[in-house]
């Protein structure tokens, strides 16, 4: 009896010992913070990774724009996902009276539902591009499918704006050699992005003023938007648009449409 009660408890000790080395409560936690080397920025702003961004835009040349020329002390403000009727005239009154011409990369639905807000972007004289009829991935779609998104908002630009665009920005920076290579045969440039000012992303007015000093160099593209999907979304970025214009005239720099910035 003696016996089998010294074996149990020894079971009992052993089997304690074992578990509590395999869970190892008492290991402290000393692994490394994860690898923080990766510039958060790059993995933010480009849907497509970094490496491969930077190859496409080597082998596409004169086609890709990350950036525009640096060579003088250039910025291009880019508005994406509109026209709207609410950020997207509070935009235009800002440019207006700062005497700033962007650039504003349409859906062609929103278009077709706010053609006359459309019509006044280009009338006060800003760029205008391409950015699909419905804001797809465009990596998931068909060549045919690729091909009548960029038609059908080409088509109901030029219905609205009598303009015919050659700029195209792909929805959240999805890009692959495939759809570049199509754009490129419909005598389209591809303008992507060199400043996210993270307009999106729920940052205060600081923040998104802080984002694009940082970050900004001769040749910047900067991406905001003009439509938001959350009520209130926008608020901060428009709230920041003319410190932003103003905080860039006075570091030395003059506004240009995208146009004009990818010019040699
Ligand atoms: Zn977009």
């Amino acid at each position: 009896m003696n016996k089998n009660i010294r074996t149990i408890t020894l079971i009992l000790i052993t089997t304690v010992i074992i578990s509590a080395c395999v869970k190892n409560p008492f290991k402290r936690v000393t692994d490394p913070s994860p690898d923080t080397t990766i510039p958060v920025r790059e993995l933010q702003d480009y849907n497509t990774n970094p490496e491969q961004a930077r190859a496409l835009q080597e082998e596409y040349q004169g086609t890709l724009f990350y950036k525009g020329n640096s060579a003088k002390r250039y910025v291009a403000l880019t508005f994406d996902d509109g026209p709207d009727n609410f950020y997207t005239p509070r935009i235009l009154d800002i440019l207006r009276d700062k005497g700033v011409k962007a650039t504003f990369f349409i859906v062609g639905k929103q278009a077709n539902t706010f053609p006359e807000v459309l019509r006044r972007i280009a009338l006060e004289g800003h760029g205008i591009g391409n950015h699909t009829w419905d804001h797809p991935k465009l990596p998931n779609l068909s060549t045919v499918e690729l091909v009548n998104e960029i038609q059908l908002t080409e088509n109901e630009i030029h219905r609205i704006t009598e303009l015919k665009t050659r700029l195209f920005r792909t929805p959240y920076g999805s890009i692959n050699g495939t759809i570049i290579k199509e754009l490129q045969n419909m005598g389209y440039k591809v303008i992507e992005w060199s400043i996210y000012s993270r307009d999106l992303k729920g940052k205060t007015k600081n923040q998104i003023l802080d984002v694009v000093k940082k970050e900004v160099t001769p040749g910047s593209i900067i991406l905001q938007h003009c439509r938001a999907t959350i009520p209130g979304q926008l608020n901060a970025a428009v709230e920041a648009l003319p410190e932003m214009i103003d905080q860039l005239r006075s570091h030395g720099y003059d506004f240009v449409t995208v146009d004009t910035i990818i010019q040699k």
